[in-house]
């Protein structure tokens, strides 16, 4: 919106904006909007799925089993990130109906966020019989999360892959 020309209409007794003075004002609108739903996408994206419930509670021992075979089992450099094991907690799981959580270390209150790094990745099948890839990943060189995606695009809820079940 132009001020000098609003302060025209003001000053010449019209209290509304001429119609091209208020198109103008509406498409700067709509273009900031634009912009701001460009931005909210990429921040949910870059941040956090918008499948995300935020949680806090310590691993299960079926977690804290599969987590540890995965380090033990992984790519050559996982086994560094084993000390991170006793302070790893779940602090966000997934909404979809997957088991995929969000994993933090000590008194963080959300994953790591940077570039991920793959500490360890393999098939396998859930006791529902879903076929599952589970990978773990490290971000900031923490344990940031287990994702665990069903291979045939599997809707509805299911469990961690059985570790006996594992292949690369
Ligand atoms: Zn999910």
């Amino acid at each position: 919106m132009c001020p000098v020309s609003l302060t025209g209409h003001w000053g010449s007794g019209r209290f509304h904006l001429s119609d091209t003075a208020f198109i103008r004002t509406y498409d700067i609108a709509r273009f900031n909007l634009a912009l701001y739903f460009v931005w909210l996408a990429q921040w949910s994206v870059d941040s956090m799925s918008a499948f995300n419930r935020p949680v806090r509670r310590a691993l299960t021992s079926e977690e804290r089993a599969l987590l540890e075979w995965l380090i033990a089992n992984g790519n050559p450099d996982a086994k560094q990130y084993a000390p991170q094991l006793a302070g790893t907690k779940v602090v966000g799981l997934c909404t979809c109906g997957c088991p995929t959580l969000d994993l933090a270390i000590g008194d963080r209150k959300e994953r790591t966020i940077g570039s991920s790094h793959v500490l360890a990745e393999f098939d396998g099948s859930t006791a529902e019989g879903v076929q599952v890839r589970v990978i773990l990943d490290a971000r900031e060189e923490q344990i940031s999360e287990l994702e665990v995606i069903a291979i045939d695009d599997f809707e509805g809820v299911f469990n961690l892959p059985l570790i006996a079940s594992l292949r690369r």
